[in-house]
């Protein structure tokens, strides 16, 4: 590797206050904490901040971290001689005992074989021998469908990794040096260790649930290493919730989540006073800002406790996206006492109809009081949320979305003259992408030209305001995320193709005659088996059936 790289990743870490550096051992597990996606991206990812600092807080491993090279950085590894390092000690991945991959994204699939290829390593796990290390994936894909990575990976831990990843390690830690086959097989005995190749689907098939832990404060998650080269920069991200109570059709995060779990409030206190101390300690300015993770802020109990003592603490507070239902004055107070002056809201839909649909029920009312009582105490840019080419949706209901942003911006404009500046709107479209383990799994994504010609209406209902942003993602990133969504371990042709082609998923499809937009615009049959069921029970499956039915048995016509 050239001076010029090694020169980067110190850099790099010098610019990080919390880097966690310790000597490996001859006994030491050797853990290569990959992100599959680059440096600025991963740092703002929980996941693997919290994973980082679990794995390292065991005597017998050693963690390092390891990232997707930034555009700029691609050239270090061109030559192909270089492998790819670890941050911390310029190892190369080849040298650790597993390469674990945090992966929270379906697109992430396609970064994560990049990195086997630039770590030197065959991309199919039956490729792999005891040359190289054991591959393992956990994140967020793993509680809804971890199929179509099946033939990449050696091991996944299903579900919440914080204690499964301890019994996988105490295994590791007494069969080290065994064959690889004997340990898989030791492996696949643990809770929500699922080993894909000793695994055979069919009607049989036993379950693998998912492991949960109980309490959040058992294993607090947050950021271990702050940088300003992230998108949340110089921000401690604390988990305050998993889970959510809300059950939205269309969304993985109230289904796959066995309970609605909240760390309690003083504890979240606790943990931005310890970094505050560190950062002194270290001669630093103390941390500006936290942003508090959850699904539901609206709903987490101690948030009043967190929301002032944060602002007793002169600490600026982020959050996700409140529900509209859900405003809690405390903490918008709170926000903008600490200076914050933008928020998202997410109806998710425009018309009523449509939200009734992906079970978001809320009134046009209730959302327009959400955003006055926003407005009123201070906030001054809004970020709005919602989804295009929903079942059922027709033009009707798009009317009704740009009717409802324009009410939005009518209430704007009247706080935003009261105040001498106007704020910015920002409306974010996405394309409907059926999720597994929802109910609306079986329902057809809108075809690409329906999608393409909504986006096209909206434009130009919008084209005036130019305080109004519409922002969407590039079409083919929603499809992909869609095909990969619904995939099983059919999809490895389609991923060593799209490998190969550079990313060029359409090619990749045409070169394999692969249908991608029949496959993801298809509606499925809910008598047939799907290839994530074996994540759920027998309960869980009877719920996604009852869902959908109510959801679709809504009537369709919208209001003109
Ligand atoms: S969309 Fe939001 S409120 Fe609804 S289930 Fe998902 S996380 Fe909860």
């Amino acid at each position: 590797m050239s001076q010029e790289a090694r020169q980067s990743i110190r850099q790099r870490l010098h610019a990080e206050r919390g880097t966690i550096l310790k000597e490996a051992g001859q006994t030491c597990i050797r853990f290569a904490l990959a992100y599959p996606n680059t440096y600025f991206v991963g740092m703002s990812n929980l996941g693997m901040q919290t994973m980082y600092r679990v794995l390292n807080q065991r005597p017998d491993t050693v963690c390092e971290r390891v990232f997707l090279p930034a555009a700029e950085e691609w050239g270090w590894y061109a030559a192909g001689r270089t492998p790819l390092l670890s941050l911390e000690a310029q190892r190369p991945l080849g040298d650790f005992d597993l390469l674990g991959f945090s992966v929270s994204y379906e697109n992430d699939y396609l970064h994560l074989l990049q990195m086997l290829e630039l770590a030197h390593m065959p991309l199919l796990a039956a490729e792999r021998d005891e040359r190289y290390p054991l591959v393992l994936v956990g994140g967020a894909v793993t509680y809804i469908n971890p199929e179509p990575l099946a033939d990449f990976v050696d091991l996944m831990v299903i579900g919440d990794g914080e204690e499964a990843i301890q019994d996988y390690l105490d295994l590791v830690h007494d069969t080290l040096g065994q064959p690889r086959q004997e340990h898989l097989r030791l492996a696949a005995q643990l809770p929500g260790l699922y080993v894909p190749a000793l695994h055979t689907q069919s009607a049989e098939t036993t379950p693998i649930a998912p492991r949960k832990i109980t309490e959040l404060a058992q294993w607090p998650a947050y950021s271990s290493v702050l940088t300003d080269d992230t998108e949340f920069s110089g921000t401690l991200l604390v988990e305050i919730t998993r889970g959510c109570p809300f059950k939205c059709r269309f969304c993985t995060v109230g289904y796959v989540y066995p309970k609605f779990r909240q760390l309690p409030g003083k504890l979240v206190l606790e943990l931005v006073e310890a970094q505050q101390r560190r950062d002194q300690a270290a001669g630093l300015q103390p941390v500006g800002k936290v942003g508090l993770i959850s699904s539901a802020t609206g709903d987490y109990r101690d948030l009043a406790l967190v929301a002032q003592g944060l602002v007793d603490l002169g600490v600026a507070i982020g959050i996700s996206s409140l529900r509209m239902d859900r405003m809690p004055e405390v903490l918008i107070d709170c926000m903008v006492r600490s200076g914050v002056r933008s928020c998202t809201v997410a109806p998710e839909a425009g018309s009523e109809r449509l939200r009734q649909l992906i079970r978001k029920e809320m009134t046009e009312d209730v959302i327009l009081a959400g955003v006055d009582m926003l407005l009123a105490k201070g906030m001054r840019d809004l970020k709005l949320y919602s989804m295009l080419g929903l079942p059922t949706e027709t033009e009707a209901d798009l009317r009704e979305l740009v009717a409802l942003i324009f009410k939005i911006w009518d209430l704007m404009k009247k706080y935003g003259r009261a105040r001498g500046a106007l704020g910015t709107l920002t409306v974010s479209v996405n394309p409907f992408v059926p999720k597994p383990a929802t109910p609306l799994q079986w329902c057809a994504m809108a075809p690409a030209h329906i999608v393409k010609a909504r986006l096209q209406a909206l434009r130009q209902a919008l084209r005036h305001e130019s305080h109004i942003r519409l922002k969407h993602e590039n079409l083919k990133h929603d499809y992909l995320e869609a095909i990969l969504a619904r995939g099983d371990r059919r999809l490895r042709d389609f991923l060593l193709e799209t490998h190969r082609q550079r990313g060029d998923w359409p090619r990749a499809a045409r070169r394999l005659g692969f249908d991608a937009e029949a496959f993801v615009c298809t509606e499925l049959s809910q008598q047939a088996g799907l290839p994530w069921d074996f994540l759920a029970s027998e309960r869980q499956m009877q719920r996604l059936h009852r869902e959908h039915d109510r959801a679709l048995a809504l009537p369709i016509v919208a209001a003109s």
